[in-house]
């Protein structure tokens, strides 16, 4: 029984068919697994009167949440590798905000979709992670690195989200579940370059649905057909229409990741442009500064650049947020980890 995918409904399931035992254990179990990371339940006071049945429900839990290799701290954030079973290895990142923790994490091991721009789909694909190694991240940060003030998630790690859709929808079930995480939907973000089908699967599973930030890069279909080549099999009328019909809760907004590179995406013609296609939408514009690296011939916009390009979408009544420093750097946008990542080499 891998408790770390199991979600409470599953666990209460999985209860009455082994043992005839339902809810009332299922949040004993849950409890102490998930809120305080501790596999002993037999301290749990649901089995106060029902040691045996604890110690056989023990023997049958397995908790693999994979083994934290590396952990390196810069500027207030903590950036950590966790080795899976098979070897692989994914990034995670912890950063602090006023009062509370976000966790950014991955959902797959490297990335078929070849953004140009990206460190991750540099290295190809590998594999979609499971339920129990997307849970292990939010795991492993609060239990083995101790910390208990994590209140985001953002799935902005290693990964398209949406091309692993199962095993991310059934994670979020677990982490916004009051009995297990307990992180509000309002609370977690799913980063994506937008696959259709796939938003509107992400959509009908989830009520309320978490955030999307849409991994946008360009409004302008040649444009983003060069940097980021899923635009060539689903355009940005295809991409409109399946936002319009995501059930963002009324509190939400779309967020539009922007990744600005010099003389690529950052004139006034694209700035016009992606008004144009946000403006249906209650919206933010995330604009972040390229970060110079190995990916391609990609140079970063100057300062004044990017506050010129931010300009000229303010002027059009568009809300838009430049990134710092720290999120720039770890978790900018999809795409952004993976940087001198030698342990996973892919086949694709
Ligand atoms: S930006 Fe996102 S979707 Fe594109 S290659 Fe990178 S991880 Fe994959």
């Amino acid at each position: 029984m891998k408790i770390l995918e199991y979600t409470f409904e599953e666990t209460t399931k999985y209860l009455n068919k082994e043992f005839g035992k339902g809810k009332f254990h299922a949040a004993g179990i849950c409890r102490e697994i998930f809120k305080k990371g501790n596999k002993n339940i037999t301290k749990a006071k649901e089995f106060h009167d029902s040691k045996e049945l604890a110690s056989e429900i023990m023997r049958r839990i397995s908790i693999s949440p994979g083994i934290i290799l590396k952990t390196e701290y810069e500027a207030n954030t903590v950036k950590y590798i966790t080795k899976l079973n098979d070897g692989l290895n994914v990034e995670s990142v912890l950063v602090p905000m006023n009062s509370y923790t976000t966790l950014c994490i991955s959902s797959q091991a490297g990335c078929r979709f070849g953004c140009i721009f990206c460190e991750t789909g540099k290295n190809g694909f590998n594999r979609n992670l499971s339920t129990e190694e997307i849970i292990g991240q939010f795991y492993n940060a609060k239990f083995y690195l101790k910390k208990s003030s994590i209140k985001n998630i953002v799935f902005m790690g290693m990964g398209e989200p949406l091309d692993n859709t199962e095993n991310v929808i059934k994670a979020v079930e677990i982490m916004s579940d009051q009995r297990c995480f307990n992180i509000a939907r309002k609370n977690i973000t799913i980063s994506t370059i937008g696959i259709p089908d796939q938003l509107e699967k992400l959509g009908s599973n989830l009520n309320p649905v978490p955030n999307l930030a849409v991994s946008l890069n360009s409004a302008v279909n040649s444009t983003r057909s060069k940097i980021m080549p899923i635009n060539k099999k689903y355009n940005l009328s295809d991409l409109r229409t399946a936002l319009l019909s995501y059930p963002l809760r009324n509190s939400s907004v779309f967020f539009f990741e922007y990744v600005l590179m010099l003389g690529i995406n950052d004139s006034y013609t694209e700035a016009r442009k992606l008004v144009e296609f946000v403006k249906p939408f209650k919206a933010r514009v995330n604009i972040i500064p390229y970060n110079n690296n190995s990916c391609a011939d990609i140079s970063s916009p100057s300062y004044d650049k990017v506050k010129e390009f931010s300009r000229w979408l303010v002027e059009k009544s568009i809300f838009v947020r430049m990134r710092t420093r720290k999120g720039s750097e770890l978790m900018a946008a999809c795409g952004q980890l993976g940087k001198n990542f030698e342990g996973n080499k892919s086949n694709s």
